[in-house]
């Protein structure tokens, strides 16, 4: 059995405010990035240009996120 489904892969929570909030954000069709709306942190962006490529950059950015590659949100005290 070969079934190549493709499962969405899980967004972990995020590694600043430890809320399980953070969802894949789209800037202007062309790149994606997983952000959490709780304290900003983002992941790096991934960009793309075809549908194709669009899933391979998701996969790409929430792969970042996971792997703790996360640009916190810098603000003023
Ligand atoms: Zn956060």
């Amino acid at each position: 059995m070969d079934h190549a489904i493709k499962l969405p892969k899980e967004i972990m929570p995020c590694r600043v405010c430890h809320e399980d909030l953070a969802y894949l954000e789209h800037e202007n069709g062309w790149c994606v990035y997983v952000y959490c709306p709780n304290c900003g942190s983002q992941s790096a962006f991934c960009s793309y240009e075809s549908e194709e490529e669009k899933e391979d950059a998701e996969n790409r950015a929430i792969d970042l996120w996971n792997m703790g590659k996360v640009i916190a949100e810098r603000r003023g005290e």
